[in-house]
C-alpha cells in the first residue's frame, strides 16, 4: 500500500476522532487530506469552536499549533513536523518586549497598548494579554489596530515591522508617526518613537520580504494587463505597487473571483500560488518570484501518517505544550482577537 492509501486509511479509521486542520502554505500532499484549510484566524477560529475531536492534528507551524492548543485545551494538539520554528515569530523575545515596554511606558505612561501578531510566541501572546492588549492576523489587523487605537493614544506591534506598518498606513497614520523599534538598539529606538502613534518592531518574514518593487514592475512589463496580489507581510514599496494585498485567504478570494482569461502575478509562498495556478486552469496564476516557507515545508506526509497511527494507539506524538498561566493570559489577547473579528 503505497503512502497516501495508507494516510486516507487512518484517517478513515479515526473517523470524527481527529480533525486535521491545514494552513494554505503545506504541500499538496499534505493539504489532500486536511478537514480544513485556512489561514491563521480561519484556523484559530475551528480550534476555538472543536468540541467532538478527541485530537486536533495540526499541519503548520509552531505558533500556529500552539494558538490552536491554548484556544482548543484541553483537546490534545498534534504537530506532525514536531518542531517548525517560524523564524520571524522568533524575533521578538518576552525580555526584549518588557524591555521596550518598559522604556515606552517611561514617556507615555498607560497610554499605551500592545498588539501581537499571530505568528508570535505564547509567551508574547500572554504579555499583550495582561497588558490590555490583543492579538491579530494579517485578516484583522487593520481592525485590531482601529480598536487598540480606540483605547490608548499609542500601541506596540510585535513582531513585523511590515505588516504593522503597511496595517497603520492603511487607516491613514502618517508615515511620521510609525516608528520602528529595534530591541537591539533600544536607546536609538527610544529617541525615534517620541513623535509616533504606532511603533512597529523591527521583525520580518523572510519569504515575503523576498519580493521586490522591482519584480513587480518587471511582472507588469511581461504581462500587460496583469493583476499583482501580495500578502501584507511585504514591504511597504511592494504592497503600494501592487494591486491588493491580505491574508492568504483572501489571496484565494482574489484569484477566485479574477474573471476567466485573467492573469494573476502573486507575491506570497510558492505551494500556494503553484496550487492556485493549478486549481484555476481558465486564468494563468504565476509567482512574482519563487519564495518558499521552510518551516511550513517540514510537515511531511511521512510525518502525518506517524502522527494519525499515534492517535489511533492512544499515545499521541508531538503534542504541543503550553503552560498553564501562559495560556490563560494569551487566551485574554486571543479572545479579544476572536471578538473584535465578529
Ligand atoms: P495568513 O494568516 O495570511 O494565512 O498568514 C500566515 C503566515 O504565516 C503568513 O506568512
Ligand atoms: Fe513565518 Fe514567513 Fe513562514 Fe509565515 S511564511 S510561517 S511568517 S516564515
Amino acid at each position: 500500500m503505497d503512502l497516501m492509501q495508507k494516510i486516507a486509511g487512518l484517517r478513515a479509521e479515526l473517523g470524527k476522532d481527529v480533525v486535521v486542520l491545514v494552513h494554505h502554505y503545506q504541500r499538496d500532499d499534505v493539504i489532500r487530506f486536511a478537514d480544513f484549510r485556512g489561514d491563521s484566524l480561519q484556523l484559530s477560529r475551528v480550534a476555538a469552536e472543536q468540541r467532538d475531536a478527541r485530537y486536533v492534528v495540526f499541519c503548520g507551524v509552531n505558533f500556529m499549533a500552539e494558538t490552536a492548543a491554548m484556544l482548543c485545551y484541553p483537546t490534545p494538539v498534534i504537530l506532525p513536523a514536531g518542531d517548525a520554528p517560524c523564524p520571524m515569530a522568533n524575533m521578538a523575545h518576552l525580555e526584549q518586549v518588557e524591555e521596550a515596554w518598559e522604556r515606552l511606558t517611561g514617556i507615555w505612561g498607560d497610554d499605551l497598548l500592545p498588539v501581537t501578531y499571530q505568528n508570535s510566541t505564547a509567551e508574547v501572546k500572554a504579555f499583550c494579554g495582561r497588558n490590555g492588549g490583543a492579538v491579530c492576523t494579517s485578516s484583522n489587523a487593520g481592525r485590531v489596530f482601529k480598536w487598540a487605537l480606540g483605547q490608548k493614544g499609542h500601541l506596540i506591534f510585535f513582531p513585523d515591522e511590515w505588516l504593522g506598518t503597511n496595517s497603520a498606513l492603511s487607516l491613514g497614520i502618517p508615515r511620521e508617526q510609525i516608528s520602528t523599534w529595534d530591541p537591539d538598539e533600544p536607546d536609538a529606538s527610544l529617541e525615534r518613537s517620541g513623535d509616533a502613534r504606532v511603533v512597529v518592531w523591527k521583525g520580518y518574514c523572510h519569504v515575503h520580504t523576498h519580493f521586490t518593487l522591482e519584480q513587480v514592475r518587471r511582472v507588469r512589463e511581461l504581462y500587460p494587463g496583469v493583476r499583482v496580489v501580495v500578502h501584507p507581510e511585504c514591504r511597504v514599496e511592494v504592497v503600494d505597487a501592487a494591486d491588493a494585498a491580505g491574508s492568504t485567504a483572501y489571496i484565494i478570494r482574489y484569484v477566485e473571483e479574477s474573471p476567466p482569461g485573467s492573469t494573476i502575478a502573486v507575491g506570497t509562498e510558492i505551494n500556494l500560488v503553484a496550487r492556485l495556478d493549478a486549481e484555476h486552469p481558465d486564468k494563468k496564476v504565476i509567482p512574482l518570484s519563487r519564495s518558499l516557507c521552510g518551516a511550513m515545508y517540514r510537515t511531511t506526509p511521512v510525518g502525518l501518517r506517524d502522527a494519525l497511527r499515534s492517535c489511533l494507539s492512544g499515545e499521541p506524538i508531538n503534542v504541543v505544550h503550553v503552560d498553564a498561566e501562559t495560556r490563560r493570559q494569551a487566551n485574554l489577547a486571543l479572545e479579544r482577537m476572536l471578538s473584535l473579528s465578529g
